[in-house]
């Protein structure tokens, strides 16, 4: 059983703020599927459950891009364009979370692990 942890973290302007339970953060995904290529961001390694991913503030300045088989949900800030969080493809209703968001954390120094989400 791992030990939990509480990380908060926001997009660029302040207007989503969110937290997650979850185990220690030390390394990231990326992915080389159409949209993470466009995106760039470093995510989280652990999928979190809606109850692990909490939106504090600003669920309704969240906007969502689909594509495709509509399943995986882009969230971004209307207000400052940011990435925070997407629920995945693989676990309908799961969140990924963009590390660069969380507070406390620093994505480019961190061991990165390329997933294959192009040939899925
Ligand atoms: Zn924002």
């Amino acid at each position: 059983m791992e030990n939990l942890r509480t990380y908060h973290g926001s997009c660029h302007c302040g207007a989503v703020k969110f937290r997650i339970s979850s185990p220690e953060i030390t390394s990231g995904v990326r992915c080389n599927c159409s949209i993470c290529e466009r995106k760039g961001a470093l995510m989280t390694p652990h999928i979190y459950s809606p109850e692990e991913l909490v939106v504090e503030s600003g669920a309704d300045q969240l906007s969502v891009y689909q594509f495709g088989s509509g399943v995986a949900k882009h969230y971004f800030c209307k207000v400052c364009g940011i990435y925070p969080f997407h629920q995945t493809m693989r676990k309908a209703g799961y969140y990924r979370v963009n590390v660069g968001c969380v507070n406390g954390l620093e994505p480019l120094v961190m061991p990165v692990e390329v997933f294959d989400g192009k040939s899925l």
